[in-house]
Parts: structure tokens; C-alpha cells; sequence
């Protein structure tokens, strides 16, 4: 029996766990879950699991831990083997890093951890001995084609994207989107900034600089292609020009599950079977990196190094935010970050102060340049 602590619990990602976790009892406890909010589904979350540690992060709560240090002590409860980081933002960062310093598997889905501070994360694996596992349905693709292979034979990483919902308009109709149109993900429910940064490609952007430090590949060689059904989760190209890939119809549960179970598979009633008559045609379509400029940007950053994937994150951040309240068209998403990444003297992300420094100077920049 593994122990499994839930970081985010009551998020998307955090929910879908719960669910593949319900159906396994046999083999994983829930020993911990924090969240940000949701007290009432904490709550319910808590009676059906009953963990020895429950953290609200952000309000009071009679008997749970409370405040931000709760994603730290979640992350590094003595009974968790296995740490799921389903927290949104940078928030989440400080967690995968104890977590991976007291040699846990993080099965992350906060990618955001790993673009602002890939060294770092790199590094607490290396001196605790943890174990970082995509929960990001595109990564966990890639990890299932190149598990049991040696990975100097990996020659390039093809990140499939759905294009978001504007993947097929006009790039004056795309500048001009509103929320509701931005969170009408074709295929994917997921939470609302990662839906808005799916339908910038920002998220795409994102998960490049996530695969170059999983899975230790250089920028040239991971490449994006929209695929507007999101039935093939990404391609590996190996060294001898064969190409590998991972199909399923769109659903975070199966990545969830093989993070948790990797590099062995369990059989699972309640994942929907493939069936690739069902699934119909699939197609593939370039990046449109002029109609999505957050794309270019995103990948620019990650090649850059040092603070730039982290400004590039957090000026994304601000951005999206002041996107669904209404500050600011769509078509000023990618905007707001290349003023920032461009005003910004990059440095080495060496620490964790630097990481955050950086993160802060980015925030308050790009709020500047919103309030413009
Ligand atoms: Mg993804």
C-alpha cells in the first residue's frame, strides 16, 4: 500500500486523482490532501479518504492546518511515497521541491514548478533521490514511448495540441475573443487559466520547456503540431527515423493513473476503452505562431534559460488574470508578456530567491503594463 498525498485537491487535476485513487484503494491511501479553497469539497473530499493530514491553504478551518505552509507539510507527510502536485501557479513550487529532497515521486501536474525553476527542481531530485513524473497528459505520452529505452536514442519530442478553440479562426477574431469564447476548450475540461493559455498556445509554449527538462532534450528538438482532436498525446521520433506514440480519448485520468503506477500498468474499469472508430479521422496542423505569438515567445524564453521561462510564466500569469476580469482583450495576452520579457535583464535561476525575485519583478511589470 503506497501513500499518496494530494496537493490541489479540489481543483480539476486534484479531482480526477481523487477518482482514480477511489478506484484503488487497494493499492494507494490518501494520506494527506490540501486546497486552496473549496472548503465544502475539501471537506467532502476528507470524510471519503479520511487522510491523517488536511491543509487548507487560504482560509480558517477548525482542526486542518491552514496558510501556505501546508503545501510544504503535505508535500513531505512521512507516509507519502508519492506527492500529486496539482496546484496552479507558482504557488506550487516550494512543495515539489521538499517533496523531491525527501526522495518522493512528485507525479506533477503544475508544470508551472518545472518552467520557473528547472534547475532547482532538477537538482532537489538529485541530492533526495526523487522521482519526477509528468501528470501533463502530452509528457505522460512522451514518457510511456521512451520508458524502458535508452534516452540518448530520443531525437525529437512532437508535442501534439489541441489549438484551442480558435485554432481554425481569423487572427483579427482571434485578438478580439471573449472569456466565454477562450473557455470553450474543444475537447479538454480543465480549470480556467490553463484553458485560456491552451487557447493562447502559451500552454504549449509551457509544456516545450517542460519536456526539454523531463525529459533532458535541447529546444531543436521538440517540436509542437496542432491535432485538433487531442487523440494522440504526443509523438517521440527515435534516432533511426521511427516514431512512436500514445493514442486515448482526451481524459486526465489515465495520465493521473500512470504516474501513479509507472513504469507498471493496472488495469483500470473506469477509464472510457479506446476505439479508433469512434475516435474518426485525426489531423494535424502547423502552429500558427502569428496568430498565437505567446507560443514564440514561451519557447524564446525556455532557449534563453536562467529567469526567463520563470518572467515568461509569471507576466503569463498576470496576463490571463487580467484577461478573465475583463482588463484586457485577448489579442493583449501576448502582448503583456513581450513587453515584460523584453524589459527584463535575465540572470541565472540558481536559487530559489532568484526564482522568486524574478517571478515578483515580472508581476509587478506586467501589472504596470496592463494598467496602461
Ligand atoms: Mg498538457
Amino acid at each position: 500500500m503506497k501513500g499518496v498525498a494530494v496537493l490541489g485537491s479540489t481543483g480539476s487535476i486534484g479531482t480526477s486523482a481523487l477518482s482514480v485513487l477511489g478506484r484503488h484503494r487497494d493499492r494507494f491511501r490518501v494520506v494527506a490532501l490540501t486546497a486552496f479553497g473549496s472548503r465544502d469539497l475539501l471537506e467532502t473530499q476528507a470524510r471519503a479518504f479520511a487522510p491523517d493530514y488536511v491543509g487548507l491553504v487560504g482560509g480558517e478551518a477548525n482542526g486542518w492546518a491552514t496558510g501556505p505552509a501546508c503545501l510544504v507539510e503535505a508535500a513531505t507527510h512521512p507516509d507519502a511515497e508519492i506527492v500529486i502536485n496539482g496546484v496552479v501557479g507558482a504557488a506550487g513550487l516550494e512543495a515539489t521541491l521538499a517533496a523531491l529532497r525527501a526522495g518522493k515521486r512528485v507525479a506533477l501536474a503544475n508544470k508551472e514548478t518545472l518552467v520557473t525553476a528547472g534547475e532547482l527542481v532538477q537538482c532537489a531530485a538529485r541530492e533526495g533521490g526523487g522521482e519526477l513524473v509528468p501528470v501533463d497528459s502530452e509528457h505522460s505520452a512522451v514518457l510511456q514511448c521512451v520508458t524502458g529505452r535508452a534516452g540518448t536514442s530520443i531525437s525529437r519530442i512532437i508535442l501534439t495540441a489541441s489549438g484551442g478553440p480558435f485554432h481554425t479562426w481569423e487572427a483579427e477574431r482571434v485578438r478580439r475573443a471573449t472569456v466565454e469564447e477562450a473557455l470553450n476548450h474543444p475537447t479538454w475540461r480543465m480549470g480556467k487559466k490553463i484553458t485560456v493559455d491552451s487557447a493562447t498556445l502559451a500552454n504549449k509554449a509551457l509544456e516545450v520547456i517542460e519536456a526539454h527538462f523531463l525529459f533532458g532534450v535541447g529546444y531543436d528538438q521538440v517540436t509542437a503540431v496542432v491535432h485538433p482532436q487531442s487523440i494522440i498525446h504526443s509523438f517521440v521520433e527515435f534516432v533511426d527515423g521511427s516514431v512512436l506514440a500514445q493514442l486515448g480519448f482526451p481524459d486526465m485520468e489515465l495520465p493521473v493513473l500512470y504516474a501513479l503506477t509507472h513504469p507498471e500498468r493496472v488495469r483500470d474499469a473506469g477509464v472510457t476503452r479506446f476505439d479508433p472508430v469512434a475516435a474518426g479521422a485525426l489531423t494535424f496542423e502547423p502552429v500558427r505562431a502569428d496568430v498565437f505569438p505567446a507560443f514564440a515567445l514561451g519557447v524564446r524564453a525556455g532557449r534563453t534559460g536562467g529567469t526567463a521561462p520563470a518572467v515568461f510564466n509569471a507576466s503569463n500569469e498576470v496576463a490571463v488574470a487580467g484577461f478573465l476580469d475583463g482588463r484586457i482583450p485577448f489579442g493583449r495576452i501576448a502582448e503583456v508578456i513581450d513587453r515584460v520579457l523584453a524589459a527584463h535583464a535575465t540572470r541565472a535561476a540558481d536559487s530559489l530567491d532568484a526564482v522568486r525575485e524574478a517571478d515578483v519583478w515580472a508581476r509587478r511589470r506586467a501589472e504596470a503594463v496592463l494598467a496602461r
